[in-house]
């Protein structure tokens, strides 16, 4: 019979569901409208933070009949106002639908407010959860023979644990390197052979660098994939092929919000992450005005849940920048392609004579020049006339210090030929600029000292 739950036939498959990954748009749309009706009326009737916003917004849950009604009507949530309301009826809050018992993980984030926000999930949403991960693992050829290792400490953030189920769901080897230093986890990768890395895009180079001041070539290891999320650089050239080229694997990214999900799954082709789309819903807006973007202009996205029934989430404004594409991707996939992963935070925008600028639009065309390396900062200042912005990028190790005033000019000239605003490049001696374990500060913004 059968020697294993996946036969050799499925485990060839290109998609890990090729029904909903190649799904029509016209199919899609009426599956999205079918599951936010679904999810209005459920929290309208079950959540009193959605009732009390929908009562004063002033229509009924029945009154939502297209999603052009639900783009209309609904008004957007942020942050504040789930901690708010969670505030209101401690320790679950008035944000959440079903009783404690239903509420099976809990976990928190940081919030704006400075009060952590609360992140309920039931056994029903963290599966699903999950299985937003194993879309990307699924598509970039990785399969229940893989092991995978976990390059981080197993703490009260979400997205860890969302992993974790993804790889259960997979049926993949786990391997924790939870609680143990970087030369700790650098020893058990070259001793259990993993061959997939989860880390941070900002710790898998951190990794690579102590693993040179040890001696240790890891492109010799077993790792031929390393996926990521948790910060942009996953899909941003430079970042990406330095952790390519250290690690000797090829790099993926997955971009999650930890009280949504792990939305979407990195697209197999590189292009960017796609959106899960039977499990979200998403539109882009203008950060300062809430109005809708054009299809392909960079805006906010803003993201309803089609799985989230502790803390329902619709119309959530992530504070994400992304650029969504949504004609049927070159990888096969009609879901929608935020191109490029996510492109920054709202609040990292600069508008400079007009032209919106964010921070991994600089670091994609830095990218361009080899001669610089992936550590850089962006200073945002108050000018004269307009809000100015300084690079400060570290040369390669390899550039003769003397040419430093050369790669200047030619850093800043691509700059300007690709975004039209002069922005200034200080190159910086390899090394001088802070090393993150985890996530990177890229972003300084002075503009209010
Ligand atoms: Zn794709």
């Amino acid at each position: 019979m059968s020697e294993n739950i996946l036969s050799r036939k499925s485990l060839s498959q290109k998609y890990w569901n090729e029904h909903t990954e190649t799904m029509p748009r016209e199919r899609l749309d009426a599956v999205h409208l079918r599951r936010i009706q679904k999810m209005i009326a459920y929290a309208y009737a079950r959540v009193p933070f959605y009732r009390r916003l929908y009562d004063k917004a002033g229509f009924k849950p029945d009154e939502i009949r297209s999603l052009d009604d639900f783009d209309r009507l609904v008004p957007t949530i942020d942050k504040k106002d789930l901690v708010e309301a969670q505030q209101l009826n401690p320790p679950w809050g008035e944000a959440v639908a079903l009783g404690e018992e239903f509420n099976l993980f809990r976990f928190q984030t940081s919030g704006s407010t400075g009060l952590p926000m609360a992140i309920p999930f039931s056994y029903y949403s963290s599966h699903h959860y999950g299985e937003q991960w194993v879309y990307g693992f699924w598509g970039v050829g990785l399969r229940p023979h893989d092991s995978f290792y976990f390059a981080f400490n197993w703490g009260a953030f979400a997205g860890f644990w969302s992993a974790y189920w993804g790889v259960r769901r997979l049926g993949a080897t786990v391997y924790s390197g939870g609680g143990l230093s970087t030369e700790l986890r650098l020893k058990q990768i070259l001793e259990y052979k993993p061959t997939v890395l989860l880390s941070t895009p900002t710790y898998a180079l951190a990794m690579a660098g102590k693993a040179r001041e040890l001696g240790i070539d890891l492109a010799k290891s077993a790792i031929k994939v390393t996926y990521h999320a948790g910060e942009p650089g996953g899909n941003v050239p430079t970042t990406r092929r330095a952790i390519e080229e250290a690690w000797g694997a090829k790099a993926y990214e997955l971009y999650g919000v930890a009280e949504i999900g792990a939305i979407a799954p990195g697209c197999p082709l590189q292009l960017g992450v796609h959106l899960a789309e039977d499990q979200a819903y998403a539109s882009v807006v203008n950060p300062e005005t809430g109005a809708p973007v054009r299809e392909g202009e960079v805006g906010e996205n803003v993201v309803t849940s089609h799985i989230q029934f502790s803390q329902p989430i619709i119309k959530y404004r992530t504070h994400d920048l992304v650029r969504l594409v949504k004609k049927r991707c070159d990888c096969g996939r009609s879901w929608i392609l935020y191109r490029d992963g996510v492109l920054g935070r709202t609040d990292h925008m600069v508008v400079i004579k007009g032209t919106n600028v964010y921070p991994t639009a600089v670091e994609t065309i830095l990218g361009e020049v080899r001669e610089l390396s992936p550590n850089y900062e962006i200073h945002a200042a108050k000018g004269r006339i307009a809000d100015e912005l300084t690079v400060k990028v570290e040369a390669q190790p390899d550039y003769p210090a003397e040419r430093y005033g050369e790669l200047k000019a030619r850093a800043e000239r691509l700059l300007y030929e690709r975004i039209f605003v002069r922005i200034a490049v200080e190159i910086q001696p390899p090394g001088s600029l802070p090393r993150y374990e985890l996530k990177a500060k890229r972003f300084f913004d002075h503009r209010k000292e």
